[in-house]
């Protein structure tokens, strides 16, 4: 007998994580997959976080944690939101979850009800709109493509906007399209919110330091709208950090009180032991950031000239984060001779059975057309993955 609640068959699995599972699988079938799926740094946390993590362990950093995370943790937070990105956040409005993941679902959870609005610019990452779904609110996507360089204007945002709209959620820079707004362009965007009290600003910042603009502003350092910004982060890209799960969001106190309340009961407070780690991440020398950014930048440039090579597929220059979103829509409705490809998805997985490369359709983030390519791999594999995706494109006619 199964019994699935109405609510879970209504969701979409994580397409990101299916097709990184997918590769894993023919990888260990003996098949050698280059996996562009997932997003994920490719380097080691570095050695002065695994330490503290060690030390954690010996001091009996063992025991149940606060919910919203150890005070110290959440101090360093407050400072380095203070420090870095110039915005005042008590420790207190600040709760520690497992992952910015879960950071983001607890807000929307904790503030939609069945039928708000939420304003997605779209292509957006997998998971909002599945997030909003289990809130029951009511997704509104704002749709850019390329040639708005996958940002949204102030007019479309205006557009967007109706008495239901109880949520904005924005990303910058963008996954999948590491698109970054300057602070001119999230100005404009501010000025059309601030003419809307009621509506509170997800403002997911967890590749802000994966930027290669120079610049990054937080949406909680607009005084017109500070007062409902909450700020999602975390330390999974920026500290290479993904498996020890440690997100955060800082928020008005009211809605990090009601966090803290859904947390209670859900998951209670995350892994000591990833806390002390994180800690140590805020705390210590922020050089590797830096490092890992100025490799990022240079697999951009890297990708970005090798796609460009492949007659058919169209891309920007990315700006943030470590995806590449390029258009394949050259590509639909033509055959290699033994099957026809007729969507994004289905050009996906030509790509993964044919030239053993892993990469996202685009329809996962609501964009058909496009995929996803992850590019935080190494220079090598960056190579043969770009070799091996021209070669099986050009058989397509
Ligand atoms: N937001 C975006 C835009 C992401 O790409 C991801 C994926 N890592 C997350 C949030 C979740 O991050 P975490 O691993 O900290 O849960
Ligand atoms: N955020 C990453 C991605 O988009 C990790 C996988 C996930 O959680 O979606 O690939």
């Amino acid at each position: 007998m199964t019994h699935i609640s109405e609510l879970i068959q209504s969701l979409s699995p994580s397409a990101t994580l299916a097709m990184s599972q997918k590769s894993n699988e023919l990888k260990a079938q003996g098949v050698d997959v280059i996996n562009l799926s997932v997003g994920e740094p490719d380097f080691n946390t570095p050695d002065h976080i695994k330490e503290a993590a060690k030390r954690a362990i010996d001091d009996n950093f063992t025991f149940y944690t606060p919910v919203p995370g150890y005070m110290s943790l959440r101090k360093a937070v407050s400072r380095k939101l203070k420090v870095e990105n110039g915005v005042d956040f008590a420790p207190e409005q600040i709760v520690v979850s497992n992952g910015a993941k879960q950071a983001l679902c607890n807000v929307i959870l904790a503030t939609i009800n069945p039928g708000d609005e939420v304003l997605i610019p779209t292509p957006a990452w997998v998971s909002y709109v599945e997030m909003v779904k289990l809130a029951r609110g009511t997704n509104v996507l704002v749709p850019t493509t390329l040639e708005d360089n996958f940002k949204i204007t102030p007019q479309r945002l205006e557009a967007a906007i109706t008495d239901h709209t109880r949520m904005v959620l924005l990303c910058s820079p963008s996954n999948p399209t590491g698109s970054v707004y300057s602070r001119d362009e999230l100005q404009a965007l501010v000025n059309v919110i601030a003419k809307h009290p009621d509506i509170i600003v997800l403002s997911d910042e967890i590749y802000e330091h994966i930027n290669f603009t120079g610049s990054f502003t937080s949406l909680a350092s607009f005084p017109e709208i500070a007062d409902r910004v909450v700020v999602i982060n975390g330390v999974s890209k920026a500290y290479a950090m993904t498996g020890w799960r440690i997100g955060y969001c800082a928020a008005p106190l009211w809605l990090a009180k009601a966090v803290n309340k859904l947390q209670s009961q859900y998951t209670s407070g995350c892994s000591s032991i990833a806390q002390k780690a994180a800690e140590a991440a805020y705390d210590g020398d922020q050089q590797c950031v830096a490092t890992m950014c100025e490799a990022f930048r240079r697999r951009r440039d890297l990708v970005v000239e090798l796609a460009r090579q492949i007659p058919g597929l169209e891309c920007n220059e990315p700006q943030g984060a470590f995806y590449l979103f390029p258009r394949v829509t050259s590509f639909l409705g033509k055959s290699d001779g033994e099957r026809t490809i007729n969507t994004s998805g289905e050009l996906a997985l030509y790509l993964l059975d044919k030239a053993h490369v892993a990469t996202v359709d685009g329809a996962a983030f609501c964009l058909d057309g496009y995929i996803r390519l992850s590019y935080a791999t190494s220079d090598d594999n960056i190579r043969e993955a770009m070799r091996r995706i021209g070669e099986a494109l050009a058989r397509l006619k």
